[in-house]
């Protein structure tokens, strides 16, 4: 049986790794010829748009999924047209919502999911009407094609506005206040083939630069993981949806607001890997292909540590006893995520004590939530 992956990032490489035990084959599509899914699957190079390929992944593959939330939501309906029509999961239409950052607020308002306060902006004058209904601080955002703090702008003065809309103009656009959070908290849960859910424990997640740096699991209070399972389980449910899905969430005086959702495996849920019962991987394949979940259980308490621009020292990384490394074979680049590395201990305070180490070690400037 064969998955075919559009994008072979270093998610869909993951996802092929934990696919192999289960006797899948895997096809990806990217237009980088050294893409990371691309070492350990057949390849085809091409872009997203390619017809020829996508009819080729079509044929192929039992069903198609994707690793990028930016890959063009027309091509995975095109997937579906042809003479051999392609089951596409997750739903098309969730990937085309959380491409658009005014599209998934409108979504999240209509399920009852609490949001940052928004304006859509699309001309200067708009941007001033935004930041007197709003207020500053604020966040200037590209609808599109953001993500890792890509195409975003802080406002905190009249002049930072116009600095702003200068930097981000020519694209529509959304104001947000800027949440002076608590914390940072994802959910992340898998919906399988006849409407049954698990949702694993929730993460608590620090971000550097707009980049995610640290996970630890479980994390926060029972009534934010029933909170965010909830609101989970509410898009969930919109979509009739199959497969893995992210939601992330400002915490402020214990409200979650929600900032965006992934149609994907996530990497705020790298850590099931080795620190749940089933990975997020696993139960998305399971999801997908509409075999029983697998249970969603934390093994013990986890941190996830991002390696961003160029890997470490394999060797030293695994003298530190109980790391995890995962190399996703990228060439380094400032800001490029390149691996990971997790560890799970029996308890909280162990793990917070073997993951400062661990970050120390890495120079990783940020403060366990
Ligand atoms: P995003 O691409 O929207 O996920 O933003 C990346 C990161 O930037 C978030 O995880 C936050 O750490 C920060 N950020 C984005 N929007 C806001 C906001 N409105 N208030 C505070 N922090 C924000």
């Amino acid at each position: 049986m064969t998955v075919g992956i559009v994008g072979a990032g270093q998610l869909g490489r993951m996802l092929a790794l934990a696919g192999y035990p289960l006797g899948l084959d895997f096809l990806c599509l990217d237009p980088a010829a050294d893409a990371p899914a691309g070492r350990v699957a057949p390849l085809l190079t091409g872009e997203f748009t390619d017809r020829r390929l996508l009819a080729r992944l079509a044929r192929e593959c039992e069903v198609v999924t994707f690793d990028w939330e930016n890959v063009p939501a027309a091509s995975l309906r095109a997937l579906r047209r042809g003479a051999r029509r392609a089951r596409i999961c997750p739903p098309p239409a969730a990937l085309a919502c959380g491409q658009d950052r005014v599209n998934e607020k409108r979504l999240f308002a209509r399920l009852g999911i609490p949001t940052t306060r928004w304006r859509a902006v699309d001309s200067h004058a708009a941007l001033l009407r935004a930041i007197e209904g709003v207020g500053m601080p604020g966040v200037l955002k590209t609808r599109r094609l953001g993500y890792d703090g890509k195409g975003q702008a802080v406002v905190r003065t009249h002049a930072e506005a116009t600095r702003a809309w200068e930097l981000l103009g020519s694209a529509p656009l959304l104001y947000e206040e800027w949440v002076p959070f608590d914390c940072e908290v994802s959910i992340i849960g898998a919906r399988g083939a006849h409407g049954e859910t698990v949702v694993y424990p929730l993460c608590g997640n620090v971000h550097g630069d707009g980049i995610l740096r640290l996970t630890v699991a479980p994390f926060g209070t029972p009534r934010w993981q029933r909170l965010a399972a909830a609101y989970l389980e509410r898009v969930l449910a919109h979509f009739h949806y199959r497969g893995i899905l992210t939601l992330e969430f400002f915490v402020r005086g214990g409200r979650l607001l929600a900032n965006e959702m992934a149609p994907r495996v996530h990497n705020s849920g790298h850590w099931t890997i080795e620190g749940a019962q089933t990975s997020q991987f696993e139960n998305h394949l399971r999801a997908i292909l509409g075999l029983p979940l697998g249970a969603s259980a934390a093994r013990g308490h986890s941190a996830m540590v991002n390696l961003i621009g160029h890997m470490p020292p394999r060797a030293e990384l695994l003298a530190q006893p109980g790391v995890h490394v995962h190399d996703y074979g990228k060439r380094p680049r400032p800001g490029r995520k390149v691996g990971h590395c997790t560890l799970v201990a029996p308890t909280a305070a162990g793990r917070d004590a073997r993951a400062r180490r661990l970050l120390a070690r890495l120079a990783v400037g940020v403060r366990i939530p």
